[in-house]
């Protein structure tokens, strides 16, 4: 034997970290069916959903259309992606869907490359006023090469200043008038934004990603109905999807001019920015949807509710949450101000105590990483069954974590005790399923 070298063989099987992983996967499951979790753009899926994700849809490949692909093995695929795509119309009451996108990032660079030319200019929002990564200098808009403009914001009624925003339209002509927003408290003022856009010749795009359940619900506002060209959205935040993204659009594509623009959309989907679109997750989408047009109604409207009783109970313990004069909020979100640069450091804390929410931007901060604000969400205690009653209890258990600082260890065990009784998933079919015990399906 060479000096220096040794031939021990080590024998060790990969199969521990398998098991690693698994162990993670059924503590994070424990972890969610113990807290109250409330981060604004997370949802559970129902249990038809899901098993949508462990069928041989998964493995596949389909690009292109139906009728028009690339493989062969996409016949029965395909009466699936047609039937998601008729519900996604019927959900949304609109002439055009398209299912494909593989998150709602994806659904908006496929929109900026149909729409917009690099070197181009587009209005948004800034992300201090709660756009979204997407719209913004780093995110797609930046990839595709845009150049940005800011529409002027009013704190008060933490929306668009709808005049200053008229008059900057008439005077930088956009190619597109963009509306996405992560903190969506109020309906955006579209029917005026929609006019201003088609009079310099631009397109409106409704970015719904947070709201799309509440819109498929006809509880919130009606964009397509209100001037906008194209909507995109993701299908698992206030619509209780797999993950997932889509566009929809209300034009007929009766003319030459309107065929040639659904066809710059769709083209921008695939080849645009996919080629495999995760199969599994569309069969799941055709789900949610048909599960919405059951469901929907009932738990939008019970989840924006939700929002406004648990934002008035905060207030009268002492919060201060944003847009006190116009009732708090029409959505699902709640956004508090916390104290300058304090988010952060109250999401851990609260984080211990069995509540999960996220720091958030609120007007006026300027660095991303430390924000003064909380952003909350009733979507999911919605979806697990609770009401207004039950919003008054997670009230308190925020008082009892930020204003009483109570010992966190204590806390997260009355959580613990109380979330015992919201374990079963509403507003689908198959209701009575734990929707936290995944992991019994592999023993
Ligand atoms: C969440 C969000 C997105 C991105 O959606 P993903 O599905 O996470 O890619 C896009 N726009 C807005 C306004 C959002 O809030």
């Amino acid at each position: 034997m060479k000096s220096g070298y040794s031939a021990t063989v080590i024998f060790m099987s990969w199969y521990n970290e398998v098991e690693y992983i698994r162990t993670q996967a059924k503590k994070n499951n424990e972890l969610f069916a113990s807290s109250l979790p409330m981060i604004a753009s997370e949802n559970v899926l129902s249990p038809l959903c899901r098993e949508m994700l462990i069928t041989d849809f998964h493995g596949r490949y389909a690009e292109g259309t139906p009728g028009h692909r690339y493989y062969e093995g996409c016949d029965i695929f395909d009466k699936v992606e047609e039937k998601a795509i008729e519900l996604a119309k019927k959900l949304f009451s609109c002439h055009y869907a398209d299912v494909r996108p593989t998150a709602g990032t994806t659904a908006n660079i496929a929109i900026l490359k149909a729409l917009i030319k690099p070197g181009e200019t587009a209005c948004a929002l800034d992300l201090a006023n709660g756009a979204h990564i997407s719209f913004g200098k780093w995110g797609a808009a930046g990839v595709r090469g845009i150049n940005l403009i800011s529409y002027p914001f009013n704190d008060e009624e933490m929306n668009i200043d709808i005049d200053g925003a008229v008059k900057l339209i008439k005077k930088v002509k956009p190619k597109l008038a963009l509306n996405g927003r992560s903190v969506f408290l109020f309906p955006s003022p579209i029917q005026e934004l929609a006019e201003a856009a088609h009079n310099v010749g631009a397109y409106l795009v409704y970015d719904a990603a947070h709201v799309l359940g509440l819109i498929a619900g006809k509880q919130f506002q009606d964009p397509l109905r209100e001037g906008a060209d194209v909507m995109s959205g993701s299908t698992h935040k206030t619509l209780p999807g797999p993950q997932g993204g889509m566009i929809v659009s209300n034009h007929p594509g009766d003319t030459d001019e309107d065929r040639s623009f659904l066809k710059k959309l769709s083209f921008g989907v695939f080849p645009g920015v996919t080629s495999s679109y995760h199969l599994h997750h569309v069969a799941a989408k055709a789900i949610a949807y048909a599960e919405h047009l059951e469901f929907g109604k009932a738990y939008a409207k019970q989840t924006i509710q939700n929002a406004q009783h648990l934002a008035q109970e905060l207030h009268s313990l002492g919060f201060q949450v944003f847009g006190e004069k116009l009732g708090f909020t029409k959505s699902h979100q709640i956004l508090l101000a916390i104290g300058p640069g304090q988010g952060k450091q109250a999401s851990k804390k609260i984080a211990d105590c069995g509540i999960i929410t996220n720091m958030n931007t609120i007007p006026g901060d300027e660095d991303p990483l430390n924000p003064s604000g909380l952003r909350l969400g009733t979507q999911e205690l919605t979806r697990i069954g609770m009401k207004k009653s039950e919003m008054e209890d997670v009230a308190l258990f925020y008082k009892r974590a930020l204003i009483d600082n109570e010992s966190p260890k204590k806390l997260k065990k009355d959580i613990k005790e109380f979330r015992k009784e919201y374990q079963t998933l509403h507003y689908c079919f198959k209701e009575g399923f734990r929707g936290y015990d995944y992991h019994t399906l592999v023993k």
